[in-house]
């Protein structure tokens, strides 16, 4: 595909990462050349791997279910987490960061599709975090936005929708938790099956695997 061909469709307000994963350092070499500085990966050891063997001006992004002990390994280096939902992660999040003088990004993951697979919190839950004594003590964490998953369905009604319910989440935290704060601004939704609808509902951060890099082959 000519990557700066698809990237020119996306409108100026609307990061787009590319998610790289199970994908060669090669493939993500091929995409780097074409002017491309933001990646995702959702597994940890994969996205260290990577880290080392390329570029440090490469943005990396944990679009993935994060878990705790594993922070540690990245810390140094990621630039923005995507999936977090609970407090308990943040706050490790937070030591991590602290200890390289960082700041991370983090997403506030939303569950907002029908299938109960998928991770993510409710309103109800993350006001419930935001409002916890300990979550104000973070200084190492910066609470950038929201993400959220669509179900994988070709309901197209059913997924704007779901989008539409993660942007009045957004819209509901930014006046309840962030109105002074201008850097709660990201809205993560949208996928290679589905980003047209996520930016027609407001998204401004599309996560792109497939679409750019060919279809994903799982040995496992
Ligand atoms: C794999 C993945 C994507 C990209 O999926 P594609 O359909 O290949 O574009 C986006 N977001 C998350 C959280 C993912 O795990």
């Amino acid at each position: 595909m000519n990557f700066s061909e698809f990237k020119s469709q996306f409108p100026k307000h609307v990061s787009l990462v590319a998610v790289s994963k199970t994908k060669p350092i090669e493939a993500i070499q091929e995409i780097y050349k074409q002017g491309q500085r933001l990646f995702g990966e959702n597994k940890v050891q994969e996205m260290c791997d990577k880290y080392e063997q390329l570029p440090k001006d490469i943005a990396w992004h944990l679009i993935g279910h994060l878990q705790s002990n594993k922070v540690k390994y990245i810390a140094s280096f990621v630039q923005m987490i995507h999936a977090v939902d609970s407090l308990k992660l943040l706050q490790e999040i937070n030591k991590q960061a602290a200890k390289h003088n960082r700041t991370i990004s983090c997403l506030l993951q939303f569950h907002i599709a029908q299938e109960n697979s998928k991770f993510g919190m409710t309103i109800t839950e993350a006001k419930a975090l935001l409002d916890n004594p300990v979550f104000d003590s973070l200084q190492n964490v910066n609470i950038a936005g929201v993400m959220g998953m669509a179900t994988f369905t070709n309901v197209e009604s059913q997924i704007r929708q779901e989008f539409q319910t993660l942007r009045s989440i957004f819209d509901e935290l930014k006046q309840s938790h962030f109105s002074l704060s201008s850097s709660f601004e990201v809205i993560s939704m949208g996928m290679s099956g589905d980003y047209q609808l996520a930016i027609e509902s407001g998204s401004n951060m599309v996560r792109i695997g497939s679409l750019i890099f060919g279809e994903r082959q799982y040995t496992h």
